[in-house]
């Protein structure tokens, strides 16, 4: 089952990069990050803004394009997934 549409990891980098994302994604609530579904924004706690594209499934911060995902997009693949749960 795919879940969190994270791509297979290739090699043992990537799983660790992967966990991490995981990790840091089950922290953000917490961390003071908020989600405006309107416009399917994440604002950080400093008043960062980054923006969810769920149709292209990509975020608009800078460590999606080093890492391949983010903390960002996998907090609101989670968020969805749990508001579907409950539905
Ligand atoms: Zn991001």
């Amino acid at each position: 089952m795919k879940e969190y549409c994270f791509p297979d990891p290739q090699d043992v980098h990537q799983a660790m990069v992967q966990a991490n994302i995981s990790a840091r994604a089950e922290k953000l609530w917490d961390e003071g990050y908020t989600y405006e579904e309107s416009t399917g924004t994440v604002i950080g706690p400093q008043g960062q803004r980054y923006h969810i594209d769920r149709e292209a499934d990509t975020c608009s911060c800078e460590a999606i394009k080093h890492h391949g995902d983010c903390k960002h997009r996998i907090a609101v693949a989670k968020l969805h997934r749990a508001k579907k749960k409950a539905a």
